[in-house]
């Protein structure tokens, strides 16, 4: 029997700067990367379209033809997570090879937690070693707190310490892809009944267009020079458009982080945020599907499901609200400005529970990550750690005004804007800007 480790890839679908890649290869055994669709999240996605997974599938085969081309492999399958590790096992055994170890990106998310730590106590029992390696984010866990250990909950505190805890060590890149050449890797001669699951057989079709939708890996310096100036408007092309890579890790963290510490304080923040929700749903995992302060779940939302499918297909009446949710319907992308509009808008002028439209984003995103959806929209519900308090109301129209005051955004997305056949707006907004503050103080009066 030939000894091995596994790379298995989730959070991390790159070969470049690749931190739990290079754990693997220090081990000094032969790597085999592997990767497997899920078949628990799978079956959560009911859109057959699912713009996710035709990614996740590309960016995979791409993997498996870099990994080919230096002498390895990339080990595919779909479905259930220990069946498949137990199959996988089984047939690498029955090929002579052992499993040693299998290194992992650590995953923050409640279901992934569970999942790991389900799939740790069964490699134990298997004398496999399960490793996990922080990759996907700069601090994570325990490793920024307040002095006396605790988790920070307001964001402008947990930045400064997070600034203050930061070594070029945190941000050094990971020499995973030169590595990759000089040592051993498991390859396609020794896996001999390797599947390539493709997407019908999944149960997905792929909705890719040659070019479409998948922002550049690459961000010119110049855009984050001016990000700061520009990040607020939704018609220009001032911000990176690199979330979907920071969430599936075709871009590393850390090669984002020293483009922005070189170019941009005001976007280098912005990555803050990201790995504060990352610690928020560690350290406080029902934030992830109940109110991070328990009072807010007492608001008596009105939940009109009329009113919720307008808000939906952006046929609100607010030019603003329809032409964001019409982008992310054809997209899959929201401007983050315009996400902060249409999630107070669901929350405030509906009185729609901040869950409903935390699903319908969760459905449509390209870059949904729980983490940074479940706190962006705890942030407008005025629920969330660090939330907007409750008696601040967007107002769509001036946010027009201000964001978008030459309608080219608008325009773009709601081609009717103007003519008889654009709707009237479906509530007031002088009435529902009132009507929200006084649900919420109903229910928070003691202790808002
Ligand atoms: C209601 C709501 C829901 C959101 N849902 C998601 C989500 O599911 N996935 C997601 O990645 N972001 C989410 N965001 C945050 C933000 O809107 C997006 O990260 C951003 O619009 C992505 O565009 P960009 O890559 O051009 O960002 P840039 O402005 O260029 O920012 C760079 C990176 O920083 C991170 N980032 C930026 N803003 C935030 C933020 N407020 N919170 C956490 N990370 C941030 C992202 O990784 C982003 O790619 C949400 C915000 C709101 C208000």
């Amino acid at each position: 029997m030939k000894d091995i480790v596994i790379h298995w890839m989730r959070r991390d679908m790159r070969l470049h700067d690749n931190r739990t890649l290079l754990a693997a290869l220090d081990s000094g055994l032969p790597v085999l990367v592997a990767f497997l669709f899920d078949q628990e999240i799978l079956d959560r996605l009911d859109n057959a379209q699912d713009r996710r997974v035709t990614f996740i599938h590309r960016e995979a085969l791409k993997l498996k033809a870099e990994l080919q081309e230096a002498g390895g492999d990339l080990l595919m399958d779909h479905g259930n997570p220990t069946t498949v590790w137990a199959n996988w096992i089984k047939q690498l055994s029955e090929n002579g090879l052992n499993v040693r170890e299998v290194h992992v990106g650590r995953d923050y998310e409640p279901y992934a937690q569970e999942r790991d730590r389900k799939l740790s106590n069964w490699f134990d029992q298997q004398g496999i070693a399960f490793k996990g390696t922080k990759d996907s984010v700069v601090f994570e866990k325990n490793e920024v707190t307040k002095d006396d250990g605790k988790p920070y909950t307001v964001f402008t505190p947990y930045s400064k310490k997070w600034r203050k805890a930061l070594q070029p060590s945190d941000y050094a890149p990971a020499n995973s892809a030169e590595r990759l050449s000089q040592q051993s890797l498991v390859g396609m001669d020794e896996l001999v009944h390797q599947q390539v699951p493709t997407l019908e057989e999944m149960g997905f079709e792929n909705v890719w267009k040659e070019g479409a939708l998948v922002p550049p890996t690459i961000v010119e310096d110049q855009l984050l020079k001016s990000y700061g100036d520009q990040r607020d408007f939704p018609s220009v092309a001032g911000t990176s458009r690199l979330s979907v890579h920071l969430r599936f890790g075709t871009v590393s963290i850390r090669e984002a982080l020293r483009q922005g510490l070189a170019t941009s304080e005001k976007w280098t923040t912005e990555l803050i945020w990201r790995d504060f929700y990352q610690t928020i749903v560690y350290q406080f995992p029902h934030s992830a599907t109940d109110s991070f302060r328990p009072a807010y779940d007492a608001i008596p939302w009105l939940n009109d499901e009329e009113q919720f499918e307008a808000w939906c297909q952006g046929k609100t009446g607010y030019p603003l609200v329809d032409a964001g949710m019409r982008e992310l319907a054809q997209t899959g992308f929201m401007h983050n400005r315009v996400r902060m509009v249409v999630a107070s808008f669901l929350c405030k002028h509906l009185l729609i529970d901040w869950r409903w439209g935390e699903r319908f984003f969760a459905r449509h995103l390209l870059d949904f990550d729980l983490a940074s959806n479940a706190g962006g929209w705890q942030w407008a519900a005025g629920s969330g750690c660090d939330a907007a308090p409750y008696f601040r109301v967007f107002n769509p129209t001036s946010q027009l005004q201000k964001f978008d005051k030459d309608l080219i955004y608008v325009r773009k997305w709601v081609p009717e804007y103007g003519t008889s056949l654009y709707p009237e707006p479906i509530v007031d907004h002088a009435m529902a800007r009132v009507r929200a503050i006084e649900t919420y103080r109903s229910v928070l009066k003691p202790n808002p």
